[in-house]
């Protein structure tokens, strides 16, 4: 195996998932393993978070949720986004369970459980305000008795989705507050048509650690299981992916010569440089060039000059008894998360973790 490889610590997975556990209590956990489990790989996380109590998986598109059946995958898998009817037989064959959000999409979802000669539950999804998809809740009435009244379809939930639950801002948290109130008035409809609104959930991680009263019969926490919480979170886990490299090769240069393309970087003395075959090329950002340490027996070293497609380089100093392919911790583990590196960047964890990519091999710990 490679050099660099993501270290996945299942045994932090399931701790966090045990955190989540201990807060909302009875309720459903819905685990998201869409884009490749935020890059943790979508079926071992998908089998590590079902044996922890997770009641419901997450995907993003029908491929996802193919690629979970075929892995053996029995549980329930909601489809978090709109396919292309075209997509709508592999859902159905799938047994996914899609959100719908209008008529259309509905009929289409009717007609193709009718073919395949089953009754297909579905979950409304309602737009409370993250404008993304959904039903203006003043639709949700309407839309849920015709559902219902779809012979091929069971209406079997009703959700929403949260745009800034994750903020402690004063006024993020009135949104969300009235996001929720929304969510509530369109259940309340439902349930006055006549319509059972099913498992009912809204919260992502910032829903689950900042507001209690989105938690309904199920949650949703992506970032929060992989090891993210919001800084002023009480609920804090671990970071499940640790990157991890070994120096391939070491040597000295001399005050004054440069490394990498570019010539960014030039010896401010005589130093020993270490190179690691890890790179942009493996969803290693290149922005990262000069900002950022990787650690080695437990120290920061910076990085010098550029990061390449497939290795970049470390400043190790003037003298060290570091050798030749030693272990260096990129990010996780021993060195700060990945939420460290995307604060250098201007971005989110997520974006770090789904970026590396498939040459990097995720290995199960
Ligand atoms: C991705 C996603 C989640 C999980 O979000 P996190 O911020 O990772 O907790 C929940 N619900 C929906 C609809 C999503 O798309």
């Amino acid at each position: 195996m490679r050099a660099t490889r993501a270290l996945i610590h299942l045994d932090r997975f399931r701790r966090n998932i045990e955190t989540v556990r201990g807060s909302v209590g009875s309720r459903l956990i819905c685990v998201p393993v869409k884009a490749g489990a935020y890059g943790h790989g979508a079926l071992p996380m998908a089998g590590a978070a079902l044996e922890a109590g997770a009641g419901y998986l997450a995907v993003a598109t029908a491929g996802e949720g193919t690629e979970l059946r075929e892995g053996g995958v029995t549980a329930p898998i909601l489809l978090l986004s709109v396919p292309l009817i075209e997509e709508i037989p592999q859902l159905v064959s799938g047994r996914l369970i899609p959100l719908a959000a209008d008529r259309e999409f509905a009929a289409a979802l009717a007609a193709a459980a009718e073919r395949e000669g089953i009754r297909l539950p579905v979950h409304l999804k309602v737009d409370t305000g993250m404008g993304r998809i959904g039903c203006r809740p003043e639709e949700a009435a309407e839309l849920g008795r015709y559902i219902q009244s779809l012979k091929s379809l069971e209406y079997a939930g009703t959700a929403t989705h949260l745009a800034v639950s994750d903020s402690t801002a004063g006024e993020d948290i009135r949104y969300t507050r009235q996001q929720l109130a929304r969510f509530r008035e369109a259940v309340e409809s439902l349930k006055q048509a006549g319509v059972d609104p099913g498992v009912v959930h809204a919260a992502n991680t910032g829903g689950v650690v900042f507001h209690e009263e989105s938690w309904f019969d199920m949650v949703r926490p992506g970032i929060l299981l992989y090891g993210y919480a919001p800084a002023e979170s009480a609920l804090q886990t671990e970071p499940v992916m640790e990157l991890v490299s070994r120096i391939t090769f070491i040597k000295k240069v001399r005050k004054g010569e440069s490394v990498s393309y570019g010539r960014t970087w030039t010896a401010p003395g005589d130093r020993i440089i270490a190179t690691i075959p890890l790179g942009y090329g493996d969803g290693f950002p290149r922005a990262l060039s000069g900002n950022h340490q990787v650690y080695i027996r437990g120290r920061p070293y910076p990085l010098a000059g550029r990061i390449c497609m497939d290795q970049c380089m470390i400043d190790l100093g003037t003298g060290t008894d570091i050798g030749r392919w030693e272990e260096v911790t990129v990010f996780g583990g021993t060195a700060p998360g990945a939420g460290h590196v995307a604060g250098r960047l201007g971005t989110i964890p997520y974006e770090i973790t789904c970026n590396i990519n498939k040459r990097v091999p995720r290995v199960y710990v």
